[in-house]
Order: structure tokens, then sequence, then C-alpha cells
């Protein structure tokens, strides 16, 4: 019987991002310690932490060094070496742990695992000449928000489409006519409890999250066929933690599994505001051993990412956020806005989330418009 590690014990996190930062904004208030690990002493997490071990993720003595000072380790970002993780869990508890990441971390095992498991998704393949055009090239490691994704269309050659992925190793899967992407984003505990949040509706824009809505625009059966789809995966895995399963919904009805990040989601960020526990309690929750957290909505909600061209011109007139009574504004405190980075997000807390989309569009233009 593993104990639960209560108030006052201190979590450690792999990654400084903002997914790290908003995790231990909730932790610190909860009265946990947070220690984190990053190449940066700046980073968005040590910024709000009550340590920072400065070294890459893949640095095993300073990894070590982090995992010597904590009670329980948990990440920030799926690209942290399951070897090292793996190591680490001889000396602390590791969750979501090392074979959890072995398996997701790379795009190839994740399609076989998916596979093997009976799941549907995109046909996929190692072999380009086998998926018929229109395809996608995409890296087995380290690819987030389209990075190290290629489209193959009819009239694209060959050889400049592969001088793109760096000789990285890859794989090829069609274009999926989708209607819909959603994402279901779900917390399993230690002892295998599972909570689900609704699901969220999301919008892309140049390969980023542009916009999420929830509760999805779904009919009952189709959600809780989604729902059982990312439930599957949360219990095949073993997985502790929050898990965000993205999927492509189809005009016949069919859902095909997309992605699956064994983390905390940016999908899943309207959670914080708009639900009884939010995403980053939950994890907290889930990976600390207590009991999961309420997940049920207490409102609709638009999240809106803002991404770092909004800074062009400076710092974007935040009046146009902040005038609005319904808007949660979170900055992860980067410093370098660069062009399709993440900066923040805002929170539209709205039942009617098509007025609540409406604005968050106008509120976007007049954020670029300054
Ligand atoms: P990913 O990094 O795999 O989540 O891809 C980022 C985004 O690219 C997805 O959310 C989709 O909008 C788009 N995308 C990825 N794979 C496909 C596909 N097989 N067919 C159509 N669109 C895709």
């Amino acid at each position: 019987m593993t104990t639960a590690l209560g108030p006052g014990a201190t979590i450690g996190v792999l990654g400084g991002g903002q997914l790290g930062r908003m995790m231990a904004v909730t932790a610190r208030q909860m009265g946990y310690r947070i220690v984190v690990l990053d190449p940066s002493p700046r980073c968005p997490t040590a910024q709000v932490s009550d340590g920072v071990v400065v070294g890459a993720l893949d640095d095993q003595d300073a990894a070590r060094h982090l995992a010597r000072q904590v009670d329980v380790i948990t990440l920030d970002t799926e690209h942290v070496p399951a070897d090292l993780l793996a190591e680490l869990e001889t000396i602390v508890p590791v969750r979501p742990g090392a074979s959890v990441l072995r398996t997701i971390q790379d795009r190839l095992v994740q399609k076989q695992f998916l596979d093997r498991i009976g799941l549907p998704q995109a046909t996929w393949s190692e072999d380009i000449a086998s998926i018929p055009r229109p395809s996608i090239l995409k890296v087995r490691r380290a690819g987030y928000d389209g990075k190290g994704q290629v489209r193959l269309d009819a009239e694209t050659e060959l050889a400049p489409a592969l001088a793109k992925l760096h000789g990285e190793p890859y794989v090829v899967e069609e274009v999926v006519a989708f209607t819909r992407e959603i994402s279901v984003v779900l917390a399993r505990g230690l002892g295998g409890e599972i909570a689900i949040y609704p699901i969220a509706e999301n919008m892309h824009r140049r390969h980023v999250l542009h916009t999420t809505r929830a509760p999805a625009r779904m009919a009952d059966d189709r959600r809780a066929h989604a729902e059982k789809i990312a439930v599957c995966i949360a219990e095949e895995l073993g997985h502790v933690g929050v898990m965000a399963v993205e999927m492509f919904e189809l005009a016949d009805g069919r859902l095909l599994v997309n992605e699956i990040a064994p983390r905390t989601h940016n999908s899943g960020h309207y959670t914080y505001g708009a639900c009884a526990t939010s995403q980053f309690e939950q994890h907290v929750r889930a990976v600390c051993g207590l009991p999961l957290g309420d997940p049920r909505a207490l409102t609709g909600a638009v999240m809106v990412n803002l991404i770092g061209d909004l800074w062009a011109a400076g710092p974007p007139p935040w009046h146009h956020v902040l005038a609005r009574p319904e808007a949660r504004l979170h900055l992860y405190g980067k410093d370098a806005p660069a062009p399709g980075r993440k900066m923040g997000h805002v929170v539209l807390l709205d039942d009617d989330t098509d007025r609540a989309l409406t604005n968050a569009e106008a509120m976007i233009s007049a954020l670029a418009r300054r």
C-alpha cells in the first residue's frame, strides 16, 4: 500500500515550461514544495518554484541531484529520455513512469501500441510509398505543435520534403478529412481511479492550437465512445496523472486517435476556472496519491492562446482582456516572444460558448490591432 504524499511534500518537475508553472502555482497553494529541473534558471516554472536545478533534461547528474531532494517526480514535457526516468525511479517515484514515456515519446512506438490495443487511428506506415498522397511525414521524436511535420501533396517533391526532417526518423500517415478535432483530458489516480473532464473541441491555426471550447458539441453516444477510447489508453499504459488524447472526428462518426500526451494539456487549460478541480490540481492529486477531485464543469468556456506574434510591436494592450469580467488572463513569464511561441492564454467563462468564441476572436483581433 503506497501512502499519499500530503501537503509539505516536495514535487520535482522535469522541464520548466508553462504546464509546470501552472501546476506549481496550484501545488504551492495546496502547501506542496516544488523543485524544477530546466536549462534556464528563469524558466516559467522556476519563477514560481521553491528551488531550481539548472541542467538539460537529459543531464543525468542534474536529474539525480533533483531526485535526491524531492518525494516524487513528474513531467512538464514527454521529451525526457525514458532510460533516465527508469534510473530516477530507483531513487524516487516517477509519475507517470518510464514505461509510459517509452511508449508515448516515439510516434512509431505510440502507433504500434494503438494498433496492438485495437484503437482506430489514421492509416500509417514507415514506408512513404505505401501511403497515398496527400500524406504527412512526422518525425518520430520531439515533434509538437506541427514541428517536424511535412505535408506531401500530389505534386510535392520528395527530396526537399525529406530534407526538412534533417535526417530524423519519421512515420508517414494519411491526411484525414476530419470534421472536428477534440481532446479528452482525464486523470488516472495511483489506485487506478479515473476522472474525465468535459470533452474539448479544438481549432488549430498553422498547426498550433488556437482556441478550445468546452464542452464539445457532441451527441452523448459519441462522447461516451471518445471517453472509452481515452480510458482504455490510460489503463493499458498504467498511466498516473493527467493525460490528453487528441482525436479526429470524421463525417461518418468515426473517431481516430491522433496523439497522446501523458501530461496536462493546452486543451485542458479551460479547466482552470471552468471546472471544480483544474487539470493542474488534478495532476498534483494523482501523482501524490491523493483522491482525485471533481472534474465537473461549473460553466462553459473558451480558451484562446496568446502567441508571440501578438508581441511584434511590444506588449499587447491588455485592457482588451482585463475589461472583460468573464476573462481570465494567464501569462507564462517568457521573456522572448518569438512568432509561434505560446506566451499565455485567456479563458472566457461563459455558458454560451458560441458567444464566448465570438468574443475571443474579437479580443484577439483587438490585441493584434492595438
Ligand atoms: P500533431 O502534432 O500530430 O498533433 O498535429 C498537429 C495538427 O496538425 C493536428 O492537430 C491537425 O490539425 C493536423 N494534423 C496532424 N495529423 C493530421 C492528419 N493525419 N490529417 C489531417 N491533419 C492532421
